[in-house]
């Protein structure tokens, strides 16, 4: 895009042309090189620039049309009232401004809002006659559309007949969408085919339906859900948004089950705030709220302005997805030596973050994806998550294409050889003093999941480590107010933080200890149930791997590398010089009775459960001896499935993992 420097005239022109090229790349060919909020973005410009200028306006303005014209190798789908697209709403400030508008417009008649989750996927129109599922067609450009009807006949939750009575005809409009399970499913396969994977699940969902061959429809297995009943005849005597959802319902048509009726637009902020912290929880993309007025008359009567109608609105999530370019791939050396290469980004916004790292995870995975340094790549951040790199805009490329990266023979810090063991892809550097290495373990140690010492992150580590003051863990403990207080960024005041901080870290209990140690295989939850087993660290250096092993929850491979790390002298000294220093060594301990029906089992939770929050949930669990992972496995026991699970339930029941509720989990406990 070229600068704003131009003409009015020229700049709106400039904004058509991009925006032509990038409708047509995103409704066409499925496939778009700019990202939504790029295009927003343009769009908005436009909108404003026209506004401005109402002279500039012209008919084919992307500001006036949805979508793009219908590919002429499908039969066209004419639609009978014309399919628009909403207006976006991108701030709170948005949306209120956007209530008022509505209010001016219902002039003192009372209404209330049904609010809808945006589905991810792609509008369609269902035609049904006398019941049966006649004819489907996509949006197109709002006036005519594709006809898809043998690729929709393929999707399973798109009703072939209806149930109960049923007007001569209806049309039904709503979301064809990809789950994100199925879509995962369906990008491993690609990869072991070596075919090109999909950027995202709304990509893969509009290239599946505007196939020429249902039989590839087929093979993508889509979902559906109806948002709107836009026409019957005869006419229903419906009066309301959420009416007519039911009655869609009552069809038998999908309807999601997260639509609220809501008295005034505090009650819509509250929601459109909830399910933007929410949204990882489904196992489907929704990009945002839909907010209508729910009474259906009051919408005739507000009408459209353009492309838009004035009666409902799209509150937008802040994206999560972000297109920047891949400056460097670096090398970040982990606390047990992996080495993992990291992108380095031209900093970009994504989720209200700003990102200028993004983990790349391993030398496969940058083969597999294709990334190379000078790509235009997308970035991803969901939730908590560490941002990753999706993949590359190849059509973005110009020039001369870098090599793919490797993992270097040596360690980019200390230079010590780096080894691959077999049948692991991780790299890992040789030198167990390397001080990257050490620097990861000082932040851990003092991270708040292990000995919580505030005020000792990646910098001071780095400091601490780069001037010789510090070599091993026990060392934090000899550090003077003076050391301290010297080092960059301190002052007085914080070094006499640091060590109060670190004076309150004596007391902790055994487990903090042990996890902070990091002995591989050993994060927060193994070290919590060697604490509670074991009680005094005296009696677990002494153990043997049988006496460990014996321990629910304990397996050969933590058993044995609990074991071999106090076999190392020096790991030895290092625990008696920080029982020197005056290092708690003992926690309560606590029988788990061996007939405890959640000990030594791995649960995972998914969805909101009925009364326990996750926490309380996952402190039962570990309290009767038992797990909680993050992710399903072959090895998970149990997963414990709530309101709305995600994609772990569909995980589980591929694996053939038991799947319990709330109820069942409480009895385990007892
Ligand atoms: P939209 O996605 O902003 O909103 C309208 C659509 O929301 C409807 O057509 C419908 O498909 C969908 N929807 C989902 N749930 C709904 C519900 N419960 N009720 C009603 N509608 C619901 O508008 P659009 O015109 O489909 O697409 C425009 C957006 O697409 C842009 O804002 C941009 O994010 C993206 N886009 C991106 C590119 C690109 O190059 N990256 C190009 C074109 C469009």
């Amino acid at each position: 895009m070229r600068e704003k420097t131009a003409t009015p005239r020229r700049r709106a022109e400039e904004l058509r042309e991009a925006l032509h090229e990038a409708n047509y790349r995103y409704y066409v060919l499925d496939m778009p090189t700019i990202s939504d909020a790029e295009y927003d973005a343009l769009l908005r410009e436009l909108q404003e620039l026209e506004e401005a200028h109402p002279e500039l306006v012209t008919p084919d303005s992307p500001t006036q049309r949805v979508g793009a014209a219908p590919l002429e190798t499908f039969a066209p789908f004419p639609h009978r009232r014309q399919m628009i697209s909403l207006g976006n709403a991108f701030s709170e400030q948005e949306l209120r401004a956007f209530d008022g508008r509505v209010r001016k417009l219902a002039a003192g008649r009372s209404f209330v809002y049904t609010v809808e989750l945006k589905i991810d996927g792609l509008a369609i129109a269902l035609h049904y006659r006398d019941g049966a599922f006649e004819r489907g067609g996509t949006r197109g450009d709002g006036r005519t559309g594709e006809e898809i009807t043998a690729n929709l006949r393929t999707v399973r939750s798109i009703p072939l007949h209806l149930r109960g009575e049923v007007p001569a005809f209806l049309e039904v409009r709503g979301e064809v969408y990809l789950k994100l399970s199925d879509f995962e499913r369906i990008n491993e396969r690609r990869a072991k085919d070596g075919e090109p994977l999909f950027a995202n699940p709304r990509n893969a969902a509009a290239g599946a339906v505007r196939q020429l061959d249902s039989s590839i429809t087929a093979r993508r297995p889509l979902s559906f859900w109806a948002y709107q009943l836009a026409e019957s005849d005869p006419p229903l005597d419906i009066a309301t948004q959420r009416e007519a959802l039911e009655q869609c319902g009552a069809w038998g048509f999908p309807v999601n089950p997260n639509i609220r009726r809501l008295d005034d637009i505090d009650a819509v902020v509250t929601f459109c705030n909830a399910w933007e912290g929410r949204r990882e929880e489904l196992d489907y993309e929704i990009d945002g709220v839909v907010v209508k007025v729910d009474d259906l008359a009051l919408e005739e009567a507000m009408g459209a302005a353009g492309r838009e109608p004035r009666w409902a609105i799209a509150y937008k999530f802040k994206p999560r997805e972000a297109y920047t370019k891949l400056l460097d791939i670096g090398v970040q050396v982990g606390r047990t030596g992996a080495l993992t290469p990291v992108a380095i980004l031209e900093p970009v916004v994504v989720g209200g973050v700003t990102v200028r790292n993004a983990t790349l995870h391993n030398e496969e995975e940058i083969a597999r994806k294709d990334v190379r340094v000078g790509d235009v790549v997308i970035v991803r951040r969901a939730g908590d998550v560490i941002p990753e790199i999706v993949g590359p805009v190849k059509e973005r490329r110009h020039g001369k294409l870098a090599p793919l990266f490797r993992i270097p023979a040596h360690c980019p810090v200390c230079h010590a050889a780096v080894d691959r063991p077999e049948g692991e892809v991780v790299y890992r550097c040789t030198n167990a003093s390397c001080p990257a290495q050490l620097k990861e373990r000082i932040r851990h140690f003092c991270s708040r999941g292990a000995m919580d010492i505030e005020g000792v992150g990646e910098q001071l580590a780095g400091q601490l480590v780069d001037r010789g003051l510090v070599h091993d863990i026990a060392d934090l403990f000899a550090l003077t107010r003076e050391q301290l207080a010297d080092l960059e960024r301190m002052g007085e005041k914080s070094a006499q933080n640091a060590l109060n901080a670190r004076e309150k870290a004596k007391g902790r209990p055994l487990w903090r200890l042990l996890n902070g140690l990091s002995i591989r295989f050993v994060g927060s939850q193994n070290a919590q149930v060697l604490g509670e087993a074991f009680g005094e660290m005296e009696t677990l250096e002494r153990a043997g791997v049988e006496e460990l092993t014996g321990v629910p929850g304990i397996g050969p491979k933590i058993g044995q590398s609990v074991w071999l790390f106090f076999q190392q002298p020096q790991n030895r000294q290092l625990i008696a010089r920080l029982n020197g220093a005056g290092l708690r060594m003992s926690q309560p301990r606590r029988e788990i009775p061996a007939t405890s029906a959640v000990a030594g089992k791995t649960f995972v939770l998914t969805g909101t459960l009925p009364n326990l929050t996750r926490e309380e949930a996952t402190a039962k669990i570990v309290a009767a001896g038992g797990k909680v992972s993050g992710s399903v496995s072959k090895k998970t026991d149990y997963v414990v499935a709530g309101e709305e699970p995600g994609t772990k339930l569909t995980k589980a029941q591929e694996l053939g993992v038991a799947v319990i509720d709330e109820a069942e989990l409480r009895k385990l406990l007892a």
